[in-house]
């Protein structure tokens, strides 16, 4: 058994950030454990990222590269892993808790029989064994558990982990995974890949999010979230009560059948912080909630909380954001 490895995950050419974030958590494991960390990446012209993966901290990285392998296809990834890991023996391979990670989790354990632990938030070694720790019960309690097999799959919750230091110029190992061209053959064939068109800012990757609530009182009156995010270059967030009522589009929604994030500043507007919700945004790095209610839970966890009306809080702020910036006031 050798090395602790991770799967990175390429988007239009660029490694997203969760194959950074996975780095991190393996050097971790791998500095306990004495050991390398590699990365596997797939896909056509995949060595192209290598240069980067080795500068935040891969030893070696091996790569699947076939025109074929261009999209994600799950069977073929499955198999092209499965390969890999039948040849060098790591000891734990990490994948994001991402859509692709998932996918690609379940199939390979059940694929080489063995043991698949996920979103898991950190990791330690006890007895030689990595023992993987997640949130369970809507993040209230926490969960341990070893792999029972010589290999363990992990998927790893976005943002748990920091995205390492880059070391420009440190270089590592290229190893090449020979494709077998018939793994690219599949049940289901990818037909065409639309990427949305949106000037906004990603969710997931915003380092400020300002996220509004049932407290917002109807649809049309999201525009005053959209427009204080604007002026903090922030994304747009939201509960699952205004998911569910059609005000918001799901992909916004924070907490636990949401995305978990984790930005420098989060501002909770007429959000009264359920377990669920909170569970999706605690660890952010400042919590500004703006209630009618002192005694919400949102309150509590908040460093800084405004008592109010948001109709009245938020164009106040955003005036006094305009005038700081030295913007023209009144638009
Ligand atoms: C299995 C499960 C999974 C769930 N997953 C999620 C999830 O991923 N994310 C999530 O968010 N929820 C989730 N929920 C739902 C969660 O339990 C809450 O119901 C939801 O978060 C409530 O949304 P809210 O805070 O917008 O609404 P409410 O609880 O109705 O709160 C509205 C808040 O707005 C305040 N308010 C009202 N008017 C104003 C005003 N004018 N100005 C300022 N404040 C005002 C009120 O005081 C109140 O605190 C889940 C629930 C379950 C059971």
């Amino acid at each position: 058994m050798s090395g602790v490895w991770t799967v990175a995950e390429i988007s239009g050419g660029e490694i997203k950030a969760i194959s950074f974030e996975l780095l991190t958590a393996a050097r971790q494991l791998a500095d306990t454990l004495g050991t390398t960390v590699g990365s596997v990446v797939i896909g056509h012209e995949a060595a192209s990222v290598a240069g980067s993966l080795f500068a935040c901290g891969a030893d070696e990285v091996a790569v699947a590269e076939s025109p074929a392998l261009a999209n994600f296809a799950p069977e073929a990834w499955t198999k092209v892993i499965a390969s890999f890991a039948a040849e060098h023996h790591p000891q734990v391979i990490l994948l994001g808790h991402s859509a692709l990670g998932k996918d690609l989790a379940g199939r390979l354990a059940v694929r080489l029989g063995t043991s698949v632990i996920a979103d898991c938030t950190h990791f330690a070694v006890a007895g030689g064994k990595v023992v993987c720790t997640r949130p369970i019960f809507g993040g209230t309690m926490l969960s341990s558990a070893v792999g029972t097999t010589a290999l363990t799959f992990a998927t790893v919750r976005p943002k748990a982990f920091a995205r390492p230091n880059e070391q420009p110029g440190r270089e590592g190992k290229l190893l090449r995974i020979a494709v077998d061209e018939s793994w690219a053959r599949s049940r289901t064939e990818t037909l065409e890949i639309t990427r949305e068109q949106t000037a906004a800012i990603g969710l997931a990757d915003a380092e400020i999010v300002v996220s509004g609530g049932r407290g917002v009182g109807t649809p049309d009156k999201f525009e005053l979230i959209e427009r204080l995010a604007a002026q903090l270059g922030a994304a747009v967030g939201a509960s699952r009560a205004v998911v569910d009522a059609g005000w918001r589009p799901h992909k916004e929604q924070v907490g636990q059948t949401g995305r978990t994030v984790s930005p420098k500043l989060y501002v909770a507007c007429g959000i009264s912080g359920a377990i669920q919700h909170l569970v999706g945004m605690r660890t952010s790095g400042t919590i500004v909630a703006i209630n009618t209610d002192a005694e919400a839970p949102i309150m509590k966890v908040a460093n800084v909380a405004v008592v109010g009306d948001l109709q009245e809080v938020i164009p106040a702020v955003i005036e006094e954001l305009k005038k700081r910036a030295g913007a023209p006031q009144g638009v």
